[in-house]
């Protein structure tokens, strides 16, 4: 398994690859990998002849007062896994590579219309951020696909346009949720968790799972749906809700009617640390 720094190193890997005909698949992460990152890996190692996997923990999507500095950074690990997994190379750039300006006076990517919702609501900076670093990763490695998980669905979706807008060739897969035992959707961030919020935070599946249930059992209205969420976290005052919405899986806009194949979107925080989730009626 190569390891990638330097950008040229990156471009001379990738031009030996597209040379030979091979078809590439790039997994772009913040590392602290776990299953829910390895299952991208899996993914792309089924459907395309090289992986490579991006692991930059990426400044311009923190705000101010998030936690950049201490997001854990876990290269000695995740490259075990990664070799394990059988990558064929982890792409690990550094910030005046990926930023050769201040990533604030640098050129920007932004998704307007669906990157002002939900989680753009509480972190502006978020979306602007993972678009300006994943159209920057498009260009040094053209991969033919790339696989994003649907755990960050509205990323997923705001991804998925940027590559049509910008006319980008790359193929954008989404790729399940994968949870822990106790239904709580696999994040880096969990570590966070103590013990008790660990538990608490299986409270988010569990809530999602019962308005899809009251969905099959015949409720269609999205606010009752919602409502019903919302009066499950908050209940003991664990959590502290951001949003909760039934959306339309392409346009993210929200639906009254809930109808299958819509999305369920919710974030709160336990805590300091901040969870989303999702599920699909
Ligand atoms: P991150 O390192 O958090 O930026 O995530 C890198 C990629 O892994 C993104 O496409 C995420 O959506 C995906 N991912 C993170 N957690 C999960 C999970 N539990 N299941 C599936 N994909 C995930």
């Amino acid at each position: 398994m190569k390891i990638l720094h330097s950008l040229c190193d990156t471009r001379h890997f990738v031009n030996e690859i597209k040379k030979k005909g091979l078809s590439m698949g790039l997994v772009p992460t913040m590392g602290a990998l776990h299953e829910g990152h390895l299952s991208l890996v899996r993914e792309s190692k089924r459907q395309c002849d090289v992986t490579i996997v991006s692991i930059f923990v990426n400044p311009t999507q923190f705000g101010p007062k998030e936690d950049f500095k201490a997001y854990p950074r876990t290269m000695d690990e995740d490259s075990i896994l990664l070799k394990k997994e059988g990558v064929d190379a982890i792409f690990s750039p550094s910030s005046d590579d990926m930023y050769p300006q201040d990533g604030l006076a640098a050129t920007q990517v932004f998704v307007p219309e669906l990157s002002t919702l939900y989680c753009g609501v509480s972190r502006p900076h978020f979306f602007n951020g993972v678009c300006m670093l994943v159209s920057r990763l498009f260009h040094c490695i053209p991969a033919d696909k790339a696989f994003f998980g649907e755990k960050d669905f509205q990323q997923l979706t705001i991804i998925k346009k940027m590559v049509r807008d910008l006319l980008i060739p790359i193929h954008i897969v989404g790729c399940p949720l994968i949870r822990e035992k106790n239904g709580l959707a696999m994040s880096s961030r969990n570590r966070y968790l103590s013990g008790p919020e660990f538990d608490e935070a299986s409270r988010l599946y569990l809530a999602l799972s019962e308005a899809r249930q009251s969905f099959y059992n015949g409720e269609t209205s999205s606010h009752i749906l919602t409502t019903r969420i919302r009066s499950l976290l908050i209940r003991n005052g664990y959590i502290n809700m951001d949003y909760c919405v039934l959306v339309n899986p392409v346009t993210l806009q929200e639906e009254a009617v809930a109808r299958k194949g819509a999305r369920l979107l919710v974030a709160g925080w336990i805590g300091k640390t901040r969870l989303i989730d999702t599920l699909m009626l």
